[in-house]
């Protein structure tokens, strides 16, 4: 299972984690940063745990594409 950490406060908003990976990440219209979509907030992470082993690819994509390098993929 993976899970996926993502420190939202540094998001610059580039878009890049949506258009590489829609079913996780969204762009707020609001604030115009991305949103992990179904997470719970803690502290300054934002958390999404129990994601199925078949999505690794992608969200590798996503960490490696992200500018600021705020998207982290743990693996348990
Ligand atoms: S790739 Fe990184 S900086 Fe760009 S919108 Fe996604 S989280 Fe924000």
């Amino acid at each position: 299972m993976l899970t996926i950490i993502y420190k939202r406060k540094k998001c610059i908003g580039c878009n890049s984690c949506v258009l590489v990976c829609p079913l996780f990440f969204s762009m707020s219209k609001i604030d115009g940063k991305s949103v992990l979509l179904k997470s719970i907030k803690k502290k300054e992470n934002y958390i999404l745990k129990g994601i199925d082993n078949v999505f690794f690819n992608n969200l590798i994509k996503a960490k490696k594409i992200c500018p600021v390098k705020i998207i982290n993929i743990v693996k348990y």
